[in-house]
């Protein structure tokens, strides 16, 4: 039998095992923190998951009142679980259990067990693993299922038979995705065949859990190992049905488009090389997401997908909604990103003007900079010229937006001269000239005829408001 007390220093374990053994009770460490000790795998916020043979609210109590006088414990009656915080580490303490399951529910009826029935229940053998706390036993791994083969092999496999661990919880499925996109894990193959089977119990989970497996996936190193097995089986086109309609290539005349599904794929993975911020990386999702309802073939031009920036634009919102994800500005600008995306490309294609460069800066605003990681990312091109060309372009884009930046100031454009001064000086009250003149101000700062400040913007107003027939007041 295996020793791991090398691996669990930390004193509080000590601790548990010490009261355990006065209690008289049984007591492990397991799961993901087992898991990830074996893995040595680094992470920034540790949870411990503590089990014990007889009460975990009970034991907890007694271990937080022994480690420090007044250290507080938070109680989830319902649950029979508790927690306290040690340090940064959160130790949960759980009663060792045995869970059976209705088929319309995700909540199990749930009754006292032992450490195996405990290990039964939980989702994968990688996650099943314990480490004995009690003193005569402390640091002894119990793998009654193998997983620190399957660890050593890189496969997720369930304890159970995998129909009854994903009827029971069909959570698991998406969790079994996560990890083998996290951990660049392979899901075993009867396994992987019972979540096809099994997809569409995934809609009896909550919308909040299935997010948070998903921004998991995006937070991994590579997300399209996840978006794969999720289209695999059957599982995307559930629960993102949006991203399942780019897959496929239509050919009319003997003209295909290419598959936006796998390219959509390319940019995520490309994106999370130089982005750790999950809602870029959900641009990069969401990018092409209404090029199936835009999609045209016109017989002169081949296929179209007129204003799918615009028209995906109005689609984030409503799937945020529905995926319960945030609706605040996160949403707003996923929606940005989406509808620009084709700028910086539109503008490297050509000559890269002035003009157009101090527009995108004015509409990109202090974004302009996670546009740009996202334009870089969406040159796929199989064509190496093209790409070549693309990025040297983008390079000049780049350098214009500093420049102009450092002589214009326009990303958070502020108008330098307002409705109040145009008011005052032409003596006028509200009415639509005033608006005139502002924008053909903003208008000028954009084309470069005039520089952004207050001197040069009172002279091109004092002219614009003559054109248009007013008189400076007092003259
Ligand atoms: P991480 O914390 O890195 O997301 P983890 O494996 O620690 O991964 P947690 O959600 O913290 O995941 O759960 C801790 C442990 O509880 C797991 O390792 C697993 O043993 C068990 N577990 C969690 N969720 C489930 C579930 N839905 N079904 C079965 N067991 C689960
Ligand atoms: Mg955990």
């Amino acid at each position: 039998m295996q020793n791991l007390k090398e691996y669990i220093t930390h004193p509080v374990f000590k601790e548990i095992g010490k009261i355990s053994d006065l209690m008289g009770v049984e007591t492990y460490v397991v799961g993901g923190f087992v898991r990830d000790i074996l893995l040595g795998r680094k992470k920034e916020v540790f949870d411990v998951d503590v089990v014990t043979v007889g009460s975990g609210i009970d034991l907890a109590t007694k271990v937080a009142a022994s480690l420090r006088p007044g250290l507080k414990v938070s109680v989830f009656h319902n649950f029979g679980t508790a927690m306290f915080k040690y340090g940064d580490i959160d130790f949960e303490f759980v009663g060792a259990r045995r869970e059976s399951y209705r088929s319309e529910s995700r909540k199990p009826i749930v009754e006292d067990g032992t450490l195996e029935d405990d290990q039964k229940r939980r989702d994968f053998t990688i996650n099943a693993l314990a480490i004995s706390l009690n003193s005569d036993r402390f640091g002894e791994l119990l793998d009654p299922f193998n997983g620190v083969l399957d660890l050593e092999n890189k496969i997720l496999r369930t304890p159970l038979a995998p129909e009854i661990t994903f009827s029971d919880d069909p959570l698991r499925m998406m969790r079994a995705i996560r990890f083998a996109t996290q951990l660049d894990f392979i899901i075993e193959e009867n396994t992987l065949e019972a979540i096809e089977t099994q997809c569409k119990r995934i809609e009896i989970v909550s919308k909040e859990r299935i997010s948070d497996e998903i921004n998991k996936i995006m937070l991994s190193p590579k997300p399209s190992v996840g978006f794969k097995l999720l289209e695999k089986t059957g599982l995307l086109a559930i629960i993102l049905p949006e991203v399942q309609k780019l897959k496929g290539r239509e050919t009319v005349n003997g003209i295909g488009h290419k598959d936006n599904f796998y390219h959509t794929l390319e940019v995520l993975d490309r994106i999370c090389k130089n982005t750790d911020n999950l809602w870029l990386r959900w641009s990069a999702l969401l990018h092409d997401i209404a090029k199936p309802v835009t999609k045209r073939f016109d017989p002169k031009l081949g296929w179209t997908f007129h204003a799918h920036n615009f028209v995906g634009e109005k689609m984030v919102p409503r799937m945020f909604d529905r995926l319960k994800l945030p609706l605040n500005e996160k949403c707003k600008y996923v929606q940005k990103m989406v509808s620009l995306h084709m700028r910086p490309i539109v503008l490297s294609e050509e000559e890269v003007t002035d003009s157009a460069v101090r527009r995108l800066l004015f509409d990109a605003g202090d974004d302009i900079d996670d546009l740009m990681t996202l334009c870089e990312a969406d040159i796929t091109s199989k064509n190496p010229d093209k790409v070549i060309k693309y990025l040297a372009n983008f390079q000049l884009v780049r350098d214009k937006l500093k420049d102009i930046e450092e002589r214009d100031a326009l990303r958070n454009f502020q108008p330098p001269v307002t409705g109040e001064l145009i008011m005052e000086t032409f003596g006028l009250s509200p009415c639509r000239e005033i608006g005139i003149i502002k924008s053909a101000i903003k208008e000028a700062i954009l084309e470069g005829e005039i520089r952004n400040n207050y001197d040069e913007a009172y002279q091109y107003m004092l002219a614009k408001g003559m054109e248009l027939g007013l008189t400076v007041k007092g003259n």
